[in-house]
């Protein structure tokens, strides 16, 4: 099973085989500022199994003071991945669960990073809250 996505302006698209394992909405101000938005949603994935179909010259990276590196469309600005230290020793990257164009298989069970929720957004489901990270 082949997952495909791109980034808004569809110069770059790409497919993933797998999914590792569980994945929250992630409300810290870092996801805040990258996303424009309320939270971010990333799902990790092996490094191995995200193939670039095309667009592959328009990533651009911005590696933060925290040393995480977050890559993004240089065209349309899409943010599309994630990259932490932790995921440098596993081999694997968080891809931005959005881009994908359709995808039912998975489903976020917690949110993270709660201490620095947007106060204009409310979390009105069940899911646990983690104030930092849960791993
Ligand atoms: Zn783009
Ligand atoms: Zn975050």
């Amino acid at each position: 099973m082949k997952y495909t996505g791109s980034c808004l302006c569809k110069q770059i698209t790409f497919e993933v085989d797998s999914f590792q394992k569980s994945f929250g909405h992630c409300h810290c101000k870092m996801c805040q500022k990258f996303h424009g938005a309320a939270f971010s949603t990333f799902i990790e994935v092996k490094k191995s199994e995200l193939n670039w179909l095309s667009g592959g010259a328009l990533l651009k990276e911005y590696r933060a003071e925290n040393d995480a590196i977050r890559t993004f469309c240089s065209c349309c600005g899409s943010s599309l991945l994630f990259e932490s230290t932790y995921n440098r020793s596993e081999n694997t990257i968080e891809i931005a669960l959005a881009l994908f164009d359709s995808i039912e298989v998975v489903h976020a069970d917690a949110h993270i990073y709660t201490e620095s929720k947007a106060p204009w957004f409310d979390i009105n489901d069940t899911l646990p809250q983690y104030r930092q990270y849960r791993r």
